[in-house]
C-alpha cells in the first residue's frame, strides 16, 4: 500500500482533503472487464457520504 493515496472523489466517506484515509482499498476493473486505460478501473472501497448520512 502506498504511504499516501491521492483521490479527488470527495463524495466518499474516506476522503479527507483529497487524500484517501481508508486502511486499505480495493480497485477493480469497472464493468466491461477490458482494461486498457485507467478509465477502466474503479475503487470498490468507495462509500457514499450521502448514503452514510441517511443511515
Ligand atoms: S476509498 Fe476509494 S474512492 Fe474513497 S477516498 Fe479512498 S480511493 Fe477514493
Amino acid at each position: 500500500m502506498p504511504k499516501e493515496v491521492k483521490c479527488v472523489v470527495e463524495e466518499c466517506v474516506y476522503n479527507q482533503n483529497k487524500l484517501c484515509k481508508a486502511e486499505a482499498i480495493e480497485v477493480r476493473s469497472s464493468g466491461d472487464m477490458s482494461v486498457s486505460t485507467s478509465d477502466g478501473t474503479a475503487c470498490e472501497t468507495f462509500k457514499s457520504q450521502e448514503i452514510e448520512q441517511l443511515q
